[in-house]
């Protein structure tokens, strides 16, 4: 899943006003943000093979730090508690662990079975919706578009960055959902683990927009 995570990070405004946008992408994206590093050390591994769902031509391997359900009730905590020392916010701190654990959620219905429970495990989880893209885009595209519309209507921009940078952002976020479903195989799993990388300028980018907006509740 892809914009639906951060469909996600949008809605989260609505719940915890204090919560900055780009903690809340950082949160519900953690995994896939933690993946591209786990991929170029080589603690974890993916293939690619073009087919091997509708929508991703990616076999994951092996990725029980990043995406194993032990491994991920860790990150939430993690993360949860340095928001919470960094802030004393307790409700956002309980927002932003929830949004750890809802990445490995929503996985869960699109992956076909690779996700593992906790390492050495067999068993492993995912509804595989990825073997029909027009039912994917079905579950995705709401989850973001009420995420967006639910920013939008509990933030007002300050200036023209706070206007202009949130519709880039959203804009943006949807072209990239078109290319993955779209577009050609990634070449490499050199080039899979760069492009991951630079999903942290998303996070760069949404920091931005929020300090250019209000809350208007
Ligand atoms: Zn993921």
């Amino acid at each position: 899943m892809f914009i639906g995570h951060f469909g996600v990070g949008f809605a989260a405004k609505r719940v915890s006003p204090r919560v900055s946008l780009g903690t809340a992408f950082l949160a519900a994206q953690f995994l896939d943000l933690l993946w591209p590093t786990f991929l170029l050390v080589g603690l974890e591994s993916v293939r690619i093979a073009p087919g091997a769902t509708a929508v991703t031509p990616l076999i994951f391997d092996h990725y029980p730090i990043s995406h194993g359900l032990a491994a991920v009730m860790g990150w939430a905590l993690a993360l949860g508690a340095v928001y919470a020392l960094a802030t004393k916010n307790a409700r956002g701190a309980l927002v932003v662990g929830a949004l750890v654990v809802s990445h490995w959620l929503l996985d869960a219905i699109v992956h076909v079975p690779d996700l593992p429970l906790m390492p050495g495990a067999e068993m492993m989880v995912g509804l595989g919706l990825w073997q029909s893209k027009a039912a994917t885009m079905a579950v995705e595209i709401p989850i973001f578009a009420a995420g967006v519309w639910l920013y939008a209507t509990s933030t007002r921009a300050k200036d023209k960055v706070g206007n202009y940078g949130f519709i880039g952002l959203a804009a943006f976020l949807a072209l990239i959902y078109v290319g993955n479903l779209f577009g050609e195989p990634p070449p490499s799993v050199t080039a899979i683990a760069w492009l991951g990388q630079a999903q942290w300028l998303l996070v760069a980018w949404a920091y931005w927009v929020d300090a250019h907006r209000d809350t208007s509740r």
